[in-house]
């Protein structure tokens, strides 16, 4: 059985997440879907909670995608999680210089245990990213060919809320 870690900020999960999401899921008998707390990214939109009940929402029919919130480094919450590799998803070259030095700074932290497998996001969603779905939201302008509608339902009620 092999199980992969596909960790990410997801905020908001987008249909280039869910295409890299179904693409490993093709080729691994579980994937699970890590929202990191990352340090550098403060002001989210949603807190991690809401992208992991997002996401499991999405998902909640298919039992070999699983979500969690992960913490530290994306390796150890690999290792917990008894995963083989990391799931990244390439856009361009921008992401490939960097998921190139992540890959390999990730190998030498696990001590060899992790790889890092990546995979071509959809040309359709190419030039997608959360923080455009985000800047294209506050504009209030369509989003629904970028995002799942649950996400989308989940953006507005929030807009609502505060
Ligand atoms: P973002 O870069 O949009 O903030 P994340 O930090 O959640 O997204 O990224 C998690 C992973 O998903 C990264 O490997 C990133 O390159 C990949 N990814 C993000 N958007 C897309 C997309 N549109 N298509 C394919 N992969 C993507």
């Amino acid at each position: 059985m092999t199980k992969v870690l596909y960790p990410g900020s997801f905020d908001p999960i987008t249909y280039g997440h869910m295409d890299i999401i179904k693409q490993a899921s093709n080729m691994h008998d579980e994937v699970i879907v890590a929202v990191m707390k990352n340090p550098l990214k403060n002001n989210g939109f949603f807190s991690l909670e809401e992208r992991l009940k997002l996401i499991e929402e999405i998902y909640k029919e298919l039992s070999n995608i699983k979500v969690v919130i992960g913490s530290g480094a994306a390796v150890d919450v690999a290792l917990y999680y008894n995963c083989k590799a990391l799931v990244r998803g390439l856009r361009g070259v921008t992401d490939f210089d960097s998921e190139l030095q992540l890959a390999a700074i990730n190998k030498n932290i696990s001590n060899g245990q992790i790889n890092t497998v990546c995979l071509f996001a959809d040309s359709a969603y190419q030039y997608l990213s959360s923080s455009a779905v985000r800047e294209i939201f506050r504009l209030d302008k369509d989003i629904s060919n970028y995002v799942h509608p649950i996400v989308y339902e989940g953006m507005q009620k929030k807009l609502k809320r505060g």
